[in-house]
């Protein structure tokens, strides 16, 4: 299948013509190709969005935005069966959860934030008699998406929809390993209805395509997902236009399990839902630390460790598959290079460490596709690489605690803040936890719920800034304060 980008209401390949090929990771053959854009494409693409911001979306009424986002919303709906067998071919999420999940999750959101279109506005400052004082919240202009792999149609959605509410125009680059479903998304625009220029799509590299939108003068904000290093790379690249970004980065997030837990919920919470995922722990809230209280410590690995063999690895469109592939070989690699590392550190293998061929059949199409399976490690200590480097795979390691101070000394020795979770059924420390916990977001009893509603970002290295919830709308306005003199005497 070939691909192309969404400019301006077009379907167009790179100006150069040049392609990029996406792989299959569940086979590790080539199935589709998409366009390596570069920065003529991405001038083209931010033009459009100004022209777009400019005579199309900046002067509609709000409550003409929202109806262009819930049309929006629907289109999804309709396209729902082939834009999650996209992802799920492109990425390798499983089927099951890209059809029950994200599909639905990206048309709510768009509903959400077309809900939020006419709820924007300042604030009047009383200041006396002789002035009036107010504030504006205002639309920035064009604002640059970067989307990563592991969930790119819901990202986007989510960071699309503030931002359109927000009036703002958008260009969204996709991630190069997964980049079908929103190419396929951009062409669906035009039959939603939406003005020609006011989201478009632009795949290529991160390096290029990505590089140019960052550091584009035109782009009045960036809204990234991805990587704690790139980043950095982006910070960089942004501050000679000084454009404010928004980061939600990379996590090695604790999982906490206190003796007195409902420990078959536990083990669930600590295991398939949290990092032993349909998308193989590539999720950058996986509860990859998973810290025990020393007095249940065996119980509960012993539960992990069933839980873990009744994972299926398999053909992520098949929907009895519960668990996929890695999205790519350079990601296999890097995940077979934490599996050989763990032992050299000196962590206890508890279960799994087996990747690509040796999980299936000798004449098994997914031998050649970037599977590993369901990995725990045990370590005593969490100064440990394993312990403290984001690993993106289906791999955790366990960690016996002594008490409560011993558990949140544990999970906040960490470069990380993004998520974690407590599992107790203690009310008085799970409120403690919570509070004393650096993360975006803690979950009692559960782990890696998230909605539209509620706004997502992390702290400390996990980045900062907001995704859904009505803080992601304000992310994507300036503030303008007016002050009209009056008269007389104060
Ligand atoms: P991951 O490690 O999850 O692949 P990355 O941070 O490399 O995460 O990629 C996330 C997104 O950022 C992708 O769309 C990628 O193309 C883009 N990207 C990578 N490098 C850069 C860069 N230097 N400038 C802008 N975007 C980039």
């Amino acid at each position: 299948m070939v691909f192309e980008n969404t400019i301006d209401g077009q379907q167009l390949p790179a100006a150069s013509g040049a392609v990029l090929d996406s792989v299959d990771p569940s086979t590790g053959s080539v199935w589709a190709q998409l366009p390596r854009s570069d920065a003529v494409d991405v001038e083209h693409a931010v033009a459009a969005a100004r022209t777009a911001f400019d005579e199309h979306w900046r002067p509609l009424p709000a409550l003409a935005r929202a109806a262009h986002l819930r049309a929006l919303a629907d289109a999804v709906t309709s396209a729902a069966d082939e834009l999650a067998t996209l992802e799920t071919r492109d990425n390798g999420r499983i089927i099951a959860e890209t059809t029950t999940f994200d599909l639905p999750a990206c048309a709510e959101m768009l509903r959400f934030f077309a809900g939020a279109a006419d709820k924007i506005g300042g604030d009047t400052v009383e200041i006396g008699p002789t002035s009036f004082n107010f504030t504006l919240r205002e639309p920035i202009g064009v604002v640059g998406l970067i989307v990563p792999w592991n969930a790119p149609l819901s990202i986007a959605c989510a960071k699309l929809g503030a931002a359109l509410a927000a009036g703002n125009t958008v260009v969204i680059k996709p991630a190069e390993q997964a980049s079908c479903s929103l190419l396929r998304f951009g062409a669906l625009l035009g039959e939603a209805g939406l003005p020609p220029g006011v989201v478009n799509v632009v795949a290529g590299l991160g390096e290029e395509a990505g590089d140019a939108l960052v550091a584009h003068p035109g782009v009045g904000r960036i809204s990234f997902t991805g990587s704690t290093d790139t980043a950095r790379i982006i910070s960089e690249r942004a501050a000679p236009t000084l454009k404010p970004l928004h980061f939600e980065l990379g996590g090695k997030s604790p999982n906490i399990v206190f003796a007195d837990a409902d420990l078959d919920a536990a083990a669930v919470g600590v295991s398939t839902m949290s990092v032993f995922t349909g998308n193989a722990g590539q999720t950058c809230i996986a509860g990859s630390r998973i810290l025990i209280q020393e007095a249940v410590f065996d119980e509960v690995v012993e539960r992990i460790t069933k839980l873990a063999a009744g994972v299926a690895l398999g053909d992520p469109l098949d929907s009895a598959t519960t668990m996929g592939p890695i999205v790519s070989s350079e990601q296999l690699d890097r995940v077979r290079s934490y599996l050989e590392l763990g032992p050299t550190e000196g962590a206890e293998l508890v279960f799994g460490g087996r990747s690509g061929p040796e999980l299936f059949a000798p004449n098994s199409p997914l031998r050649n596709g970037y599977y590993v399976e369901p990995t725990l490690f045990r370590a005593e200590h969490s100064d440990l690489r394993i312990c403290q480097e984001e690993i993106f795979g289906p791999v955790a390691v366990a960690i016996p605690f002594r008490d409560d101070e011993d558990a949140l000394a544990l999970a906040n020795a960490t470069r990380y803040g993004l998520a974690a979770g407590v599992w107790t059924r203690d009310l008085g420390r799970a409120h403690r936890f919570v509070r004393e916990l650096r993360a975006g977001a803690v979950w009692v009893n559960t782990y890696r719920k998230v909605h539209w509603a509620v706004p997502f970002g992390g702290m400390k290295e996990s980045g900062y800034g907001r995704d859904s919830g009505w803080e992601s709308v304000l992310e994507n306005t300036q503030l303008k304060t007016s002050w009209i003199e009056l008269g007389g005497t104060s």
